[in-house]
């Protein structure tokens, strides 16, 4: 029996049972559709791409997995000599984990032992945005901020470690002026917050927040796991804004295999390289850095970069701002649109009531959540695919 994410199991209607997938289309017995939510915004160059199937065909065939304890690979090697070169500024030190949200601990991990390291105890504080989502796990919902997601942990009491801030440059400076010394990191999702509701914000926000960490010396975290690899129209808003410390998740393999990369500065590296065992990150996911992920996310990053995928992006963000021109309806409180990623909220979330039916029946897979309807599309998409895609969107609204 199959307990599935996010849904009372007693009411849920069936899933739909996917048996084949083939660049944007997921094939049921006997219907397909385009894949307007890239498996959770993971697969971004589509379903069975010769090239990632082909890396991680021969990559078995040599062996699928080694620990990292004591042991090391050229896939892994590879991969974080690929990174350190594709990620902007000094961002080079780069730790493995099996998903985002261990992404998102991790980060977390070493921003609180970095300033212990130096025996600043007292920086035991986070700062993070409202509507923030950085994970499932237990610090990642603290330092998240999504009551639909995580009203579990209300059963604890007050959050005692994590700030909210709005992403408003007054609120953000008032936070720093009076927690400044119990901060060891501020950590967002830049420009796009993806699950807290596809919220979009701008960069001045960001380059206040470097700003500010750079005054008080507070490590500012980028939870890239959903915005990292071109979503935002940005290969990564870090090319914009520099943190500290970048997660990296879901597209990073291009959908094929759960894994994530933390990838730390050198000021951050070094705050752990010492002749004390104490100084070392105490942590080691049993499948860091496994061989079959390495693999298909050296080629899916090769794929990014050679077949110029910033400009399919730019592509889409086009296509989609003409297509979603003029259109509103007094059930919408908004349409937003940011690279790769496009959001109608609606006021009231039963209004989304039935869309997926109605989207899988007009050959399109989506999955609305409480009031956003979205599309976060594969970046290798036709034209004709995505306008499909928007038209169905749009059609809810008419029917
Ligand atoms: C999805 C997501 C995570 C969690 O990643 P998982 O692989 O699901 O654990 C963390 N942060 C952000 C911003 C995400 O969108």
């Amino acid at each position: 029996m199959i307990w599935y994410p996010y849904q009372q199991m007693k009411t849920m209607k069936p899933p739909f049972k996917i048996v084949d997938a083939e660049g944007v289309y997921l094939y049921t017995e006997d219907n397909k559709m385009i894949d307007s939510v890239s498996s959770w915004w993971s697969v971004i160059h589509g379903y069975k791409h010769p090239v990632l199937n082909e890396a991680v065909k021969s990559q078995v065939d040599k062996f699928s997995h080694v620990m990292l304890g004591g042991l090391t690979h050229e896939p892994v090697e590879r991969l974080s000599d690929k990174l350190a070169e594709f990620l902007p500024g000094d961002l080079d030190y780069c730790f493995f984990s099996d998903s985002g949200s261990v992404g998102v601990e991790v980060a977390l991990k070493m921003a609180l032992q970095y300033y212990v390291n130096k025996g600043e105890y007292n920086r035991t504080k986070v700062l993070s945005l409202t509507h923030a989502y950085h994970g499932d796990t237990f610090k990642t919902m603290e330092v998240g901020d999504d009551e639909d997601y995580h009203f579990i942990l209300e059963a604890y009491g007050e959050k005692k470690y994590v700030i909210n801030i709005p992403t408003e440059i007054p609120a953000l400076e008032e936070a720093f002026e009076k927690y400044h010394e119990d901060l060891n990191c501020f950590i967002v999702e830049p420009l796009l917050q993806g699950a807290g509701g596809m919220r979009m914000y701008d960069v001045s926000f960001l380059k206040r927040a470097r700003e500010l960490c750079d005054k008080y010396g507070v490590l500012l975290i980028f939870d890239e796991v959903a915005t990292g690899l071109g979503r935002t129209g940005n290969r990564f808003v870090a090319d914009l804004v520099l943190p500290d410390i970048i997660v990296l998740g879901k597209a990073l393999t291009g959908g094929y295999i759960g894994h994530a990369a933390t990838v730390a500065n050198r000021k951050v590296y070094e705050g752990f390289y010492s002749d004390d065992p104490n100084h070392a990150l105490m942590h080691g996911p049993t499948f860091m850095g496994n061989a079959l992920a390495c693999s298909v996310a050296y080629k899916s990053i090769e794929l990014f970069e050679k077949e110029d995928y910033m400009s399919k992006i730019k592509k889409i963000e086009e296509i989609t701002r003409r297509e979603m021109e003029g259109f509103s309806d007094e059930r919408i409180k908004e349409v937003r649109i940011m690279g790769g990623c496009v959001c109608v909220e609606v006021y009231d979330s039963q209004v989304l009531k039935g869309y997926q039916k109605f989207a899988a029946e007009r050959g399109v897979f989506s999955r609305p959540f409480l009031n956003y309807m979205y599309a976060m599309v594969p970046y290798i998409i036709k034209e004709e695919e995505l306008v499909q895609v928007l038209n169905s969107m749009k059609a809810w609204f008419s029917k």
